[in-house]
């Protein structure tokens, strides 16, 4: 259970003044829906406002408090024209200039003959002095208030700085005092502050260098998060160790009848994958091994000859894929191989009903099914194996810990494989992965010649699609993807249909759409057609990033690619080239790019690994082009910056192995502020692993 000396910040973001539902809707969208979120959400410039100047001393261009005398009010002759409120001291005049003005209010906030306080950008206007919809007014007791440094939170349409701070002051109000849970000679060492001075300070930066993610309040909050995020991985990791496995291991002869059906050999680093594999499940310990592989270097065929080895001691093995489309094309690869082996795999999704619903559970439960293939319907409470011994997750970033382990509760002594492809820096593999040893596939299997890279500026979108157009008629098979651009999931489907419309008035019939707000049905059905070749051209969002599976498609073109992450560009690029026949890839950008721009689609055109690409990104992002990780589905930092806090990592991980090393159930009194530190980052999953103290 959660401190109760926290529960104050766990309030959700309407319990502040001046948040009603609608702005709490906005609020929530860039910060998140509890007053922590707010916490969380440090300021990303600052406007100053100590600039004091008489009127006359104004500099145009300058953000300035001006104390002055409200002379006189100019109605708008018409619509078009602004409402003025002129204002005066001694040594000038300046207007306040406002458009749709509202009189009734102005008149209130700027009687006439008052003297009040103004706060905005300071321009000229012919000989007029003006200031155009003043930031702040105010009387003079509000000096001390507004003559400040003024932090600027990130926005979204619709929420104002003003509610922004307000909401963010508001929530700073209920930060409580925390014991200290950093090691204190490091904290000393590291000349930082309490944590509640460090968010305080962190969220009223002074100079445009407090902003940095090298300012000392800020590393303090970022090693605080990762404290919490590497406790928490190890948590699980020492849970799993100590929770009853059983000893899993195979004859070998099922395995031997799918090598036999295999028109390839495996490569060196599926097969020595595969022995760490068959090593776990021999051990009387569960697995909580992750199966780390680019794009295409052949995961499935590993972890189904894993499964098989469950099979061979008379046990079951169940798959677990992200999406639909992605359990259907597991299905699809291991159906032909499985039989080879006499083995009998069932798919379940949610689309599987009524009595054939109950036939696939009856089969499952009475062990006459052996291989199960699903998304998460596989966790549902009417779905029970016989003797479920593995269970493979695929993609594991869209599954959460708690979802692994009800999977894993659906058998005894459960082990549990992850797969992912979604390249890391290794640096960075025990940083999100540090709950599970890593297997790596490193290589690909041989005989796929490299995608072809080009980038092509968006001025010459004609020419690539006549390109298309060629492709098309040779029978081709060809990916258009179209970025989400916007927070607005309205805007971006626009955008895509866009595109669509565009291109099937050129090739016709042949153009297929697919995005994420399609049923389910519908989405499977347009990939049947593609995948059959009744559609060539397939106009897509994102939502074919993950795994899906066309060979013969050759060619890819991705609009906007700058605004992808590079990981994600791999991903995406993984869908073709998987033949044999020769593809391209067409990245399609801006035309006036700027140099780190250039610089990371210039790495998709030279590497074809994704780790390097990981690694490269990374460092480039450093220049401040953050985009990737959101996308990329890995646990998001709040306060920690992958980019420019890598030191931290490595000493956040160090720190949490020695703290559990003395202290496995934070019993101690450090232990007891690391579990306030736990639930304040909501790592509530793993504190409940911890013997009550
Ligand atoms: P991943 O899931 O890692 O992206 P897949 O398991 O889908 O990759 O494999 C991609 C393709 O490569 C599949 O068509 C698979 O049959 C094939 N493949 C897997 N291993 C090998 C290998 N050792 N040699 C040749 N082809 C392979
Ligand atoms: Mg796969």
């Amino acid at each position: 259970m959660r401190p109760e000396i926290l529960y104050p910040l766990f309030a959700p973001v309407t319990s502040l003044a001046g948040v009603g539902p609608r702005i709490a809707t906005l609020v929530e969208r860039v910060a998140g829906p509890h007053l922590v979120d707010l916490l969380w959400h440090l300021p990303t410039g600052l406007i100053d406002r100590r600039y004091a100047p008489e009127v006359g001393e104004a500099q145009p261009g300058r953000i300035a408090t001006l104390t002055v005398q409200v002379d006189r009010h100019q109605l708008s002759p018409n619509r078009r024209l602004p409402y003025k409120v002129f204002c005066s001291d001694e040594t000038g005049t300046i207007a306040l200039v406002f458009f749709h003005a509202r009189p009734d209010y102005l008149k209130r906030a700027l009687p006439e003959g008052e003297t009040r306080l103004v706060s905005g950008k300071v321009e000229r206007f012919g000989q007029e002095l003006q200031i155009t919809h003043p930031d702040h007014m105010g009387g003079l007791e509000d000096k001390e208030l507004l003559q400040v440094v003024e932090p600027v939170h990130g926005l979204t349409q619709g929420l104002s700085l003003k509610v922004m701070g307000k909401a963010v002051r508001g929530a700073l109000a209920q930060v409580p005092e925390l014991d200290e849970w950093i090691d204190l000679s490091f904290l000393a060492k590291q000349k930082w502050a309490p944590w509640r001075e460090s968010l305080i300070a962190a969220h009223a930066p002074e100079e445009e260098t407090s902003l940095e993610p090298h300012d000392p309040n800020r590393m303090r909050l970022a090693y605080d998060e990762l404290l919490a995020n590497q406790l928490a991985l190890m948590l699980v990791r020492q849970r799993s160790h100590r929770m009853a496995g059983r000893r899993v291991k195979g004859d070998g002869s099922l395995a031997k009848l799918v090598m036999g059906a295999l028109p390839f050999e495996l490569t060196v680093s599926q097969s020595r994958a595969l022995e760490e594999i068959q090593g776990d499940m021999a051990e009387d310990t569960r697995m909580h091994r992750l199966l780390q592989g680019d794009v295409g270097s052949g995961k499935t065929v590993v972890a189904l000859l894993a499964m098989l080895g469950a099979m061979e001691s008379g046990a079951q093995g169940a798959l677990l894929a992200p999406t639909e489309i992605l359990a259907r094309q597991h299905l699809a690869t291991i159906l032909p191989l499985a039989e080879a082996a006499g083995i009998k795999a069932a798919l379940l999704t949610g689309r599987e009903k009524g009595r054939k619903r109950q036939a696939i559970l009856d089969d499952l439960a009475s062990g006459e099914t052996q291989i199960a293939i699903g998304t998460h319907t596989l966790f549902q409470d009417d779905v029970a194996f016989k003797d479920l011994a593995l269970a493979v997750i695929d993609e594991q970033h869209r599954f959460g810990v708690h979802q692994r382990l009800a999977l894993a509760a659906k058998g005894r002594g459960v082990d549990i494989l992850v797969m992912t492809a979604t390249p890391i820096p290794r640096t960075l593999t025990l940083t999100f992965y540090g709950d599970m040893e890593v297997s790596n596939l490193t290589e690909k299997p041989a005989g796929r010649p490299p995608v072809d890279t080009r980038t092509i500026s968006l001025t010459r979108l004609e020419e690539v699609t006549e390109g298309i157009g060629r492709a098309i008629a040779n029978d081709g098979k060809v990916f258009w993807v179209c970025p989400l651009i916007e927070e607005n999931e309205v805007l971006d489907l626009a955008a895509v249909e866009e595109r669509y419309d565009h291109l099937k008035s050129q090739f016709g019939a042949r153009v297929g759409l697919l995005h994420g707000r399609m049923k389910p049905a519908e989405k499977d059905k347009v990939m049947e057609e593609f995948a059959e070749g009744l559609l060539s051209l397939l106009v897509a969002t994102t939502v074919i990033e993950v795994g899906i599976d066309v060979p013969d498609a050759t060619v890819m073109v991705i609009e906007h690619a700058e605004r992808f992450g590079l990981a994600q560009l791999h991903q995406l690029r993984g869908r073709i080239g998987r033949g044999s026949e020769k593809s391209s890839c067409l990245l399609l950008c801006a035309a006036n790019l700027g140099k780190t721009a250039r610089a990371r689609l210039e790495i998709m055109r030279e590497s074809d690994d994704g780790f390097r690409i990981a690694e490269e990104d990374l460092r480039l992002r450093g220049a401040g082009e953050l985009l990737g990780t959101r996308q990329s589905g890995l646990p998001q930092f709040r306060l920690a910056d992958l980019a420019h806090h890598q030191e931290l990592f490595g000493v956040a991980r160090d720190d949490a192995k020695l703290i559990l090393a003395s202290d496995p159930e934070l019993q101690s009194e450090r232990g007891r502020s690391l579990r306030e530190l736990l639930y304040l980052f909501e790592r509530d999953a793993a504190v409940r692993l911890l013997r009550s103290g």
